[in-house]
């Protein structure tokens, strides 16, 4: 309905206005062409803990299109949420994802990692959502324990029965879940402490200015005693400097994730980077925390 209306008011448009929908339009179409062309590909970023040991890695979706080149995710998420794309795409992403998880079950150093994916909220409420990670974990062979979804807070605030009953059917085979961008969304405290979740995430937002904005410095440690007392892992993500890494692990963060140490890479690099890092570490014995 809503397009209805808005095709019938086109002709109040100027030009420009009728130039930035044509390219909306024009976008997706595109949006729909990518997943035939394989214009899609994960990037992958290592977390890390407080000793600076590797954990896993968060996947994320990466658009090369062959007019406009690699495109941002924050770019056309919205425009798959909205067309209902997001489908088809999130279940690529998921099994791309466990591909990777269930080829390092053969190399030692890289086994007991965790793959955590971005799961966006059409996609978390559709029917078959249960139904499809279950099978992708199937056809994969990855190990649910090492699966971990990353929601965001829009899904606790509408229909709470129902994402706590979807959240319980996957937690049953293993996987875990966490919350992303937390402190920007309306999770309200009675939420938090009802649904089935492992992690919080704290936004970048709030650890971009961590070292000169004394509010953003005070959610933080708010976020991480809140995390304690609900018995939750709490990672940091956008982790740029030292400094924020320091004050974080000061302030009883166990994880973080972010430039520091590594940016998204593809799965080869990404690969040779965590297999070097773990090597290293293993040669310097114990002696090397806090090493990057
Ligand atoms: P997000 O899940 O919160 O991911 C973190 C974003 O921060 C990523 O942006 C990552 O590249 C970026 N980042 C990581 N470290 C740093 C840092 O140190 N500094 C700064 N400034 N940024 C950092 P990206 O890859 O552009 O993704 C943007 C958003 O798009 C994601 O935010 C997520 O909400 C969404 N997204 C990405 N991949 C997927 C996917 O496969 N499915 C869904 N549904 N959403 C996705
Ligand atoms: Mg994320
Ligand atoms: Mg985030
Ligand atoms: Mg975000």
């Amino acid at each position: 309905q809503a397009k209805m209306a808005g095709r019938s008011t086109l002709r109040f448009f100027n030009p420009g206005m009728q130039k930035a929908v044509d390219e909306h339009v024009a976008f997706e179409a595109d949006l729909r062409s990518a997943l035939a062309q394989q214009e899609f590909s994960l990037h992958y970023q290592p977390q890390l803990n407080a000793r600076g040991q590797i954990l896993g890695v968060e996947a994320l979706l990466r658009w090369t299109q062959p007019r406009r080149g690699m495109v941002s995710p924050a770019e056309f998420i919205p425009a798959a949420e909205e067309t209902g794309l997001i489908l088809p795409l999130g279940r690529w992403v998921l099994h791309t994802a466990c591909t990777r998880l269930a080829a390092w079950q053969k190399q030692p150093d890289l086994a007991p990692l965790t793959m955590a994916v971005n799961v966006s909220p059409r996609q978390f409420r559709d029917a078959g959502f249960v139904a499809d990670v279950l099978r992708v974990l199937a056809v994969t062979g990855a190990p649910a324990a090492q699966l971990k979804l990353e929601l965001t807070e829009s899904l606790l605030v509408e229909d709470m029965a129902k994402t706590i009953a979807t959240m319980e059917a996957l937690r049953a085979h293993g996987v875990s879940f966490s919350l992303d961008d937390f402190g920007t969304g309306y999770s309200s405290l009675t939420y938090l402490k009802r649904m089935p979740l492992g992690q919080l995430k704290i936004d970048q937002g709030f650890v971009h200015d961590l070292l000169s904005d004394p509010n953003d410095a005070a959610i933080v440690r708010t976020i991480v005693a809140l995390a304690d007392s609900l018995g939750l892992e709490v990672i940091a993500e956008g982790v740029e400097t030292e400094e924020q890494r320091h004050w974080l692990a000061q302030a009883g963060c166990q994880a973080y994730q972010g430039y520091l140490f590594s940016k998204p890479l593809p799965a080869q690099e990404v690969e040779q980077l965590m297999q070097s890092h773990i090597s290293a570490k293993n040669a310097a014995g114990t002696g090397a925390d806090g090493l990057l």
